[in-house]
């Protein structure tokens, strides 16, 4: 990435103000729980939240900017994870300002670590047929229910829970959201083995379990605006090349993994793994370790142009026509994605937005991860069918194949499938985009005034 074509004044304001704070903060003797203290307290762990909220009102693609230059300059980055990514952004923007001190603070000084409670087994691309129940009882609510595709489940304190409060209205209008602890009796956490070998994700059952009336985010009944902030930050967020979940190093928030006592020098991230090539992506990153299968995938796809140009290269493909279009259209692709986010900073520096690009963001997102799944397997070649699944084996594949690429390359594309999945899929971005931003006439359907308990349900 060049300077001249990303630093506005502004930015390259803000940049050198974070350099100074880390020059005179950064200590690698400091406990990861002091640093993030430090770090979320000063408005560096999630510049984008609001200035209320411990943020700096930063534009997305400046956020991106402010933690490569931490890890740049050798220091833990933010306490990544879907605390940051989603509910702190929902809290600040439908929280009450006690719930932002709260909520918001223990998510930047990585006290808290989150899991996102919306997915139901009869409920996923129509979340709001989600059929969780939560009752009041007193100034409590009883919840009882099942969710699934829970990432970072088993490790996280929080979740944000999204429970029917009122089945006698339409389906949107009986939805309520709740900060929901996760380390009470009535909540098991079952983890489901994927083809990756990793289990990032969860199914987790809910019985009698407890809320607080207080805990309730945006009011009873408001649920669906607050889900939506949620999955208009996610999109963004993994559109972007990760936004707020990128950059937080070997550590991971939240009390249960046990990160927050060790010494944070220990744990900053190793370099990347292929040499920068410019591309302005960050370099191969992993992100949220608690998703992993996952994440060092993920952030390997992000990577993807650097990684495979490394990966060619060693194999002696470079020269391949057909490969090296490849390589341009993936290069090109990262580009695209990097200026979308300037025209949607520079949309918002006057005031304005660029309706649907959250979406257009994450299904490009999926065609990079495609393209980068499909042209590493024609790298790798025929040790693209090989796969390791433990320390082991992997140090076995990588003497057998003399490629250091070749399993990162495996472990993409067998994550590959999730991405254009999570966070809402490919058809559904793209129902979106026809339905709120082209303007073209909805499906027809009664959802939306017939009360939910009288809807059809699956079993
Ligand atoms: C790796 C991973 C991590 C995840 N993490 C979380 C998490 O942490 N928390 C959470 O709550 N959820 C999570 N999810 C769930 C994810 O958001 C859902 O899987 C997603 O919303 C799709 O729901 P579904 O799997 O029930 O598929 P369905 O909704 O059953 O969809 C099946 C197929 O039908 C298509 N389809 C459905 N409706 C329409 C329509 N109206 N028009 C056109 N096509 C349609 C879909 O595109 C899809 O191809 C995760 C998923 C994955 C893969």
């Amino acid at each position: 990435m060049t300077d001249t074509a990303t630093d506005t004044t502004g930015t390259a304001e803000l940049l050198s103000e974070l350099r100074a704070w880390l020059g005179s903060n950064w200590d690698p003797d400091l406990t990861v729980a002091e640093w993030w203290e430090r770090l979320g307290l000063a408005g560096w762990a999630a510049p984008g939240l609001p200035v209320g909220a411990y943020g700096k009102a930063m534009a997305r693609s400046d956020v991106v900017l402010v933690q490569q230059e931490i890890a740049k300059f050798g220091a833990l980055g933010p306490p990544a994870g879907l605390g940051l990514l989603l509910a702190a952004p929902t809290i600040a923007t439908h929280g009450t300002q006690e719930q932002i001190d709260h909520y918001v603070r223990d998510i930047v000084t990585g006290q808290k670590a989150w899991c996102q409670l919306f997915s139901e087994p009869q409920a996923g691309s129509d979340l709001a047929g989600l059929q969780t129940r939560a009752v009041k009882d007193g100034d409590e609510w009883v919840v009882n229910g099942q969710k699934v595709w829970t990432s970072g489940g088993q490790y996280a304190d929080l979740g944000m829970l999204l429970a029917r409060t009122d089945p006698e209205v339409p389906k949107h209008q009986g939805i309520s959201y709740f900060a929901f602890d996760m380390l009470q009796g009535g909540v098991d956490v079952r983890p489901l083995k994927e083809m990756t070998g990793h289990a990032l994700f969860n199914e987790v059952f809910i019985t009698d379990a407890r809320v607080a009336d207080s805990a309730l985010i945006g009011g009873v009944n408001n649920g669906w605006a607050a889900a939506n902030t949620t999955l208009m930050n996610e999109r963004a967020g993994l559109g972007s090349g990760g936004g707020n979940t990128a950059g937080g190093g070997l550590a991971q928030p939240g009390t249960v993994l046990g990160f927050l006592g060790k010494r944070v020098g220990d744990l900053v991230a190793p370099a990347p793994i292929a040499a920068g090539n410019g591309d302005g992506d960050g370099g191969a990153r992993a992100t949220r370790p608690q998703q992993t299968g996952g994440a060092g995938a993920l952030g390997a796809m992000r990577g993807g142009a650097s990684m495979l140009i490394g990966l060619a290269q060693s194999r002696g493909v470079n020269t391949d026509p057909g490969i090296r279009q490849d390589l341009a259209r993936l290069y090109t692709l990262g580009e695209l994605g990097r200026f979308n986010g300037l025209r949607v900073k520079a949309a918002k520096e006057k005031g304005g937005d660029i309706p649907g690009m959250p979406n257009v963001a994450k299904l490009s997102m999926s065609q990079i991860v495609r393209l980068t799944r499909d042209l590493g397997l024609r790298i790798a070649g025929p040790a693209g069918m090989l796969h390791a699944y433990d320390v082991d084996d992997k140090a076995a594949l990588k003497h057998a194949t003399g490629d250091p690429f070749a399993g990162g390359v495996t472990e993409m594309a067998l994550f590959a499938q999730a991405p254009p999945i999570y966070g809402g899929t490919d058809q559904v971005q793209r129902n979106i985009i026809g339905e709120r931003v082209l303007g073209l006439p909805k499906e027809p359907s009664n959802d939306r005034v017939t009360p939910f308990s009288h809807l059809p349900k699956n079993a």
